[in-house]
């Protein structure tokens, strides 16, 4: 684990020395749980969107885009029940005066009965070699059974306190556990109380209650809202999705681990609407759809897995995450949720008007279903991250051995596609030609001139922001008009024409690529 903390923080590090990500207002000491995006990130983050974005919009005949206001008229609140029940369990320790989750104690408190678990397999797997058979093992194992059925009894106890809403019973268990302040290893606790996420502002010159709006914990209810606007204009029949990008704000009560846990981040949402009864056809597909879609862009298949709800949230009557195997463990990096007509039927309630399909089979008007997926723009991000960041041992321009940091970002991913050098700062005829060429190259993809320092610091910041080509002009360009073109990831340099450039680059950066 002391290995994995360390290169969380060598990744957050990288990310503000690199200029992905930097503390926001960092020069009052920063807003905690807020970022901001530097011109390396705004790319990566971007391209992350687009790869989203056309994954659904562009793919999908049956999904259309949208782009609602962050402010909403705070019925909508009351109505997606987020005033009455977007809450999260807090407790304060009484000594340290830290504030936590209560249910975040509980489960770090089962992340390490898993822990324990592993580590016993992994032992195992030492001693026994190639004849280990990890199933039987786990079946058989006395330490194993015992640890797993005791961290099943937790989990089903949590989801019962959650579900009931008993924060009695969180308090309960957090004594009963043994669970310390990790800052102080105090035992001392406040009672845990419900504190709702949504952040609240007022609207102009209206006072009281009456001028109260909230900033969006979630997009979804703009597209709710809009269900109608866009079936009529779109004429889409059932089942169809709307698909939208955007801010949203819940004020976490704690907000640790980078841009995992934010307090303004931003979701990529797709409500898809289908016929009622066909929920549990149309989750199995999303469910696998979404894995792929992870799966393409290079994340290795054994740091994804499915994470099953639980407890269910008040709208969903099926719900699961796909976890991340990040720095700090597997943790939630998207959800899929079967929302039934919950949204829609209680936005009938509270308008007074109906948000109904007219199904031409079947001649019956009907609320629809709703299929929830639901990602973390930010949470991607910070996977891509974790994923992509590499240290290793290459030959240098002299062929010793030396360390370097590069970025394996899914070539369509990376932030800057090409990077042009000339081979010598101060040799007009090298610099003239590398600009001419970089000047070609700009209009078809972001690309990068660098002159300053040594060819090989020149390629070691390449990829260390994850470039996947880098161009090198040199004298032969001048006679011939050939470059070389080296590879980030196998270091392997070829020789082409400058009139090649272009194709080559955009087809091995190409998102296209991805769908196919
Ligand atoms: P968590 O259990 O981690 O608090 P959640 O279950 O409340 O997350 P959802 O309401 O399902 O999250 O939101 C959908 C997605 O939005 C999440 O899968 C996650 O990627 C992202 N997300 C939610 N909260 C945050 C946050 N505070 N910072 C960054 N991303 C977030």
């Amino acid at each position: 684990m002391a290995n994995q903390d360390e290169l969380f923080k060598k990744i957050a590090s990288h990310c503000k020395e690199y200029g992905f990500i930097f503390q926001s207002s960092e020069i009052y000491d920063g807003l905690s749980a807020t970022y901001d995006y530097g011109p390396y990130g705004v790319n990566l983050k971007n391209n992350i969107k687009q790869y989203w974005w056309k994954s659904m919009v562009q793919m999908h005949e049956n999904i259309v885009g949208l782009d609602t206001a962050i402010f909403m008229h705070p019925t909508t609140w009351k109505a997606s029940g987020h005033v009455d029940a977007f809450n999260d369990p807090l407790v304060d320790n009484k000594d340290s005066k830290k504030r936590y989750r209560a249910d975040v104690l509980i489960e770090n408190y089962m992340d390490k009965i898993e822990a324990k678990i592993n580590k016993e397999i992994t032992k195992a797997k030492k001693r026994f070699g190639d004849a280990f058979d990890e199933t039987q093992f786990r079946a058989t194992n006395p330490r194993v059974l015992a640890n797993a059925e005791k961290h099943a009894t937790i989990a089903k106890r949590l989801a019962t306190a959650m579900t009931d809403g008993n924060m009695e019973d969180l308090k309960a268990q957090i004594e009963e556990y043994g669970i310390a302040c990790p800052e102080s290893g105090s035992k001392n606790w406040t009672e845990v109380r419900q504190f709702n996420l949504m952040f609240s502002t007022q609207l102009g010159a209206v006072a009281g209650e009456a001028g109260k709006l909230y900033l969006r914990p979630e997009t979804a209810q703009g597209i709710f809202v809009n269900f109608l606007n866009v079936q009529r204009t779109t004429r889409q029949k059932l089942p169809f999705g709307i698909a939208q990008i955007g801010k949203a704000f819940r004020n976490e009560i704690v907000a640790r681990q980078f841009i995992f846990r934010m307090r303004e981040f931003e979701q990529m949402e797709m409500q898809f609407f289908i016929k009622p009864g066909t929920q549990m056809e149309w989750y199995n597909y999303w469910k696998e759809t979404r894995m792929k879609w992870h799966q393409a862009i290079g994340h290795k298949a054994e740091d994804l897995r499915f994470h099953d709800h639980d407890n269910l949230a008040h709208y969903a009557d099926a719900a699961v995450d796909i976890q991340y195997n990040f720095p700090f463990g597997f943790k939630e990096l998207e959800g899929i949720h079967s929302r039934t007509d919950f949204d829609l039927a209680s936005h009938e309630k509270y308008s007074g008007k109906k948000l109904q399909f007219f199904d031409p089979e079947t001649k019956d008007s009907y609320v629809p279903y709703v299929l929830e997926t639901s990602i973390g723009c930010d949470r991607m991000f910070l996977a891509a991250m974790s994923h992509a960041y590499t240290e290793e041992i290459v030959p240098d321009a002299k062929g010793k051995d030396s360390t370097r940091i590069v970025l394996k970002l899914h070539p369509a991913l990376a932030p800057i596609k090409c990077a042009v050098l000339p081979l010598l700062k101060n040799k007009p005829e090298l610099t003239s030609k590398a600009r001419e060429v970089f000047n070609k190259l700009k209009y078809s993809f972001d690309c990068q001139y660098d002159e300053k320092d040594a060819i090989g610091r020149r390629y070691r910041r390449q990829d260390a922001i994850g470039t996947p080509y880098c161009i090198t002009i040199d004298f032969d360009t001048l006679e011939d008009d050939t470059v070389t073109i080296r590879e980030r990831d196998t270091l392997k340099q070829e020789r082409i024409s400058i009139d090649k450039i272009a194709s080559i680059v955009l087809e091995r950066t190409d998102m296209g690529q991805l769908f196919a």
